[in-house]
């Protein structure tokens, strides 16, 4: 390998686009409900005209979990020995030097992370083409556990029409887990330091204007009934789980993007699954970040009042 290699220098794979195989598909990675590699790896298939324009070209996280979700998983960021088909990205990291980065370019490359027990994937908010650029804001909503779903529901339609004010529109995805994400596309993007002033100067003012229900600090004292509004998703080397991608959690949920129209009537935040998802794909008319990628708009005017 190039030592001397310049940050940014992106190698493709030597593999690139030969279709992997799929070994063990038998081995159970959710015990709970039976699921074997061979169900995550059909499901990424289903997915993947979904999942591939979500984490193309960006440097990307994987949790992997050889021995399925019962045992240890772990978060990988760099390029590992054996991937054949994942291009790399070599960037300044935040602590210093600098690391591979790995980015998936084709379905051959996802599909070779799965085959690597992927069951979820984390891309950053930015291009491996342009590491320093956010192309999106996420508001990451952490309720304490004594938060009603609704209430998490009622955040985000607040954040909605906050953001609108700001003629910034926004998208809206259940995160598989416990909470909601409010992801806002930047087109142009922003550099980082600005779009984290962004983020925090939001979340801080909706705080203050509420404190009984929100936080924008991780207080697990303050928690409990309040939501955390949690902008550490914005900062160069952060990331948030893809839609579309598995949790490695029991039951096998999705992080789904779903329309605004859709949150009156959900009732949790885990309610897609990998059972339940290629159906829901099937029968929907249209994809509720459709567009998303065209919209202009950028945090001018938010700047121009002098936040
Ligand atoms: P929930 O709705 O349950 O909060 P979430 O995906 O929003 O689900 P968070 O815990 O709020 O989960 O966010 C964690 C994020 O931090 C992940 O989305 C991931 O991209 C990022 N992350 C960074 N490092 C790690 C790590 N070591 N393990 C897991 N996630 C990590
Ligand atoms: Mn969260
Ligand atoms: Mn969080």
């Amino acid at each position: 390998a190039d030592k001397t290699a310049a940050p940014r220098t992106r190698r493709r794979a030597a593999g690139a686009g030969a279709p992997p195989e799929l070994s063990s598909p038998g081995k159970v990675l959710y015990p709970g409900d039976g699921y074997t590699k061979a169900d995550v790896w059909n499901y990424y298939q289903t997915v993947m005209d979904q999942l591939l324009p979500q984490i193309a070209g960006r440097p990307l996280s994987v949790i992997r979990c050889p021995g399925g979700i019962a045992r240890a998983c772990f978060f990988q960021k760099h390029r590992t020995a054996g991937l054949e088909r994942v291009a790399t990205v070599r960037l300044k990291e935040e602590s210093g030097g600098s690391g591979d980065y790995l980015v998936v370019e084709d379905a051959a490359g996802l599909m070779e992370l799965v085959q690597f027990n992927t069951l979820e994937f984390h891309p950053w908010g930015a291009h491996a083409d342009a590491p320093d650029t956010a192309d999106r804001v996420v508001f990451d909503l952490d309720p304490g556990p004594d938060v009603p779903f609704a209430e998490v529901k009622r955040a985000a339609q607040d954040l909605r029409r906050l953001l609108a004010r700001l003629e910034l529109e926004s998208f809206l995805r259940v995160s598989g887990g416990k909470g909601l994400h409010v992801v806002v596309p930047l087109n142009p993007g922003c550099d980082w330091a600005l779009t984290r002033r962004f983020a925090r100067g939001f979340a801080e003012a909706l705080t203050q204007a509420e404190p009984d229900r929100f936080l924008a600090v991780a207080s697990k004292r303050l928690r409990n009934r309040r939501i955390f509004i949690d902008c550490l998703r914005n900062g160069r080397g952060a990331t948030a789980v893809a839609s579309y991608s598995l949790r490695a959690r029991p039951r096998a949920p999705v992080a789904m993007p779903i329309g605004w129209n859709e949150l009156a009537r959900l009732a949790r935040p885990d309610a897609f699954t990998l059972a339940s998802v290629p159906e829901k794909l099937r029968r929907r008319r249209r994809d509720p970040w459709e567009g998303m990628d065209r919209i202009r708009q950028d945090l001018a005017r938010w700047a121009d009042a002098g936040a």
